[in-house]
């Protein structure tokens, strides 16, 4: 395995975020709507329509090439790519061809300790196609039906060289690219749901020299299957070249289910394709003006922002890094920090109780019923010293539910800090007369004991009790037994 060089090179297509069509009205909301009810003529490619460019479409698609430091091409160019599908009403997709949007990009991220630059070959628009359906819907055995609402709707392409050498290195920069498609508000990047798809290119080679046989893998709908189906094809190819079998350029289809790729068909070339001009749709010039209008809406990319955190507030790299993986998780910490500045106590809190209670409810921060504010006020009765750590877990959870105030909650449920000295002493008390072999193993010198003493009080205030003053007092009463 050490022997080879393995390169990979991927391929995405993102659905951007517009209200309609690439080239006509209909809505692209088809995810869970009945098949065929987003339909018009010219999506369906009925004799006689004509395709009227989105410029939304075209904006975003512009968007995402400057966010990957293209090169803007000064003229738009759509082709057609003939080919025939069930799901291609029309015989061809409209695509781009030699003229894409944007040319030689780059994307960076951190991956083992290193910034990693990976070339952008290309960012293109296009039309998606329809969906065959085979299951559902009532058909009869052995048929397929064919859904039209995806034909239509508006894609980038976003083409990488073949600059990645492991699949987890693949993972990480796919990972980067869903996530600045999230900061630029291109597209929402649900893999899941089939927002963002991604193919690749692999091939293994004795040689740094000489790439070996190039193999497309289709068909990965998740991060991990990405990372799992890249894995497998790897070690499926090294395991050829060492049985001195030679590999062939083909498509291959993943098997989630089976966790292999299976040969679909010889790769096509582009002549395949008999690409020619879109006579429909003339070709566009960009004005300078219209492109730094569109650039002046980039905002600060995952990146850059990541090294913000760690500058401006010291979070720890690792900590910085999960709350940038997610636009609205690192948005709802930079309003909860301008009304609670301990920017490390906060990401704690985000990393785990946040996180935590976002999971068990399966939700995402931007459902949640809990505000930036009001979980700063949770954390700055805390820091007052009004309710303690152990308690406030429980407050969040209320919170995540009812959406109610800390404060609201705290004062429902009657439950308050003991601060009481005399109230507290009682407790102690009974607590060192309860657990003598602890105060004496204490006495004689294990740190440990107090411990496990502190927190039996804690206990027997059920978590209200101010730790700190528990602490003092516990100390005095163990010196007067010595
Ligand atoms: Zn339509």
């Amino acid at each position: 395995m050490d022997n080879y060089y393995v390169t990979i090179g991927l391929e995405v297509h993102c659905q951007l975020l517009t209200t309609t069509k690439m080239f006509c009205r209909c809505k692209t909301d088809y995810f869970g709507k009945a098949p065929n009810t987003l339909v018009c003529p010219v999506c369906l490619g009925l004799p006689g329509s004509l395709p009227v460019l989105n410029e939304q479409a075209l904006r975003l698609a512009i968007l995402t090439a400057q966010a990957l430091n293209c090169r803007i091409l000064p003229r738009v160019v759509f082709h057609r790519k003939n080919y025939f599908y069930p799901d291609l009403p029309k015989g061809y997709q409209i695509s781009q061809y030699d003229l894409p949007i944007g040319v030689e990009g780059k994307i960076e991220f951190d991956f083992k300790g290193n910034r990693e630059a990976v070339r952008i070959k290309r960012v293109h628009a296009e039309e998606d196609a329809g969906k065959l359906v085979h299951e559902g819907l009532n058909l009869p055995f052995g048929c397929s039906g064919v859904d039209f609402n995806r034909c239509g709707i508006p894609l980038v392409e976003i083409v990488t060289e073949p600059d990645l050498h492991s699949p987890e290195e693949a993972r990480e920069c796919l990972v980067m690219l869903r996530n600045v498609v999230r900061y630029i508000g291109v597209s929402d990047g649900n893999m899941e749901e089939g927002s963002l798809r991604c193919d690749a290119n692999v091939s293994v080679s004795p040689s740094p020299e000489k790439m070996g046989t190039k193999v497309e893998v289709k068909n990965m709908n998740s991060f991990r299957s990405v990372f799992r189906a890249l894995r497998y094809e790897v070690d499926r190819q090294v395991e050829l070249l060492e049985k001195g079998e030679s590999l062939y350029q083909e498509t291959r289809h993943w098997d989630e289910a089976r966790g292999i790729t299976l040969s679909a068909r010889g790769k096509e070339e582009a002549e395949d394709y008999r690409y020619f001009p879109d006579p429909d749709l003339l070709p566009i010039t960009l004005e300078d003006s219209f492109l730094k209008e569109i650039k002046a809406a980039i905002s600060e990319l995952p990146l850059t922002r990541k090294e913000r955190l760690m500058i401006e507030h010291e979070l720890p790299e690792n900590e910085a890094n999960i709350l940038v993986q997610d636009k609205t998780l690192a948005d709802f910490f930079e309003e909860a920090l301008k009304e609670f500045n301990q920017p490390r106590l906060l990401c704690n809190w985000m990393l785990t109780e946040v996180l935590k209670n976002l999971n068990e409810a399966g939700i995402d921060i931007t459902e949640s019923k809990v505000s930036p504010q009001q979980l700063a006020e949770l954390l700055r009765m805390i820091d007052k010293g009004e309710i303690s750590g152990t308690i406030a877990k429980g407050v969040l959870e209320e919170m995540f539910t009812t959406g109610l105030d800390a404060r609201e909650i705290v004062s429902k449920k009657g439950i308050s800090l003991i601060s009481n000295e005399k109230e507290l002493e009682k407790v102690v008390l009974e607590v060192v007369e309860k657990n003598p072999q602890s105060v004496a193993d204490y006495l004689s010198g294990k740190e440990k004991a107090l411990h496990f003493l502190i927190g039996q009080v804690m206990k027997e205030t059920k978590g209200q009790a101010n730790p700190e003053i528990v602490k003092d007092i516990l100390l005095k009463k163990l010196a007067s037994e010595e």
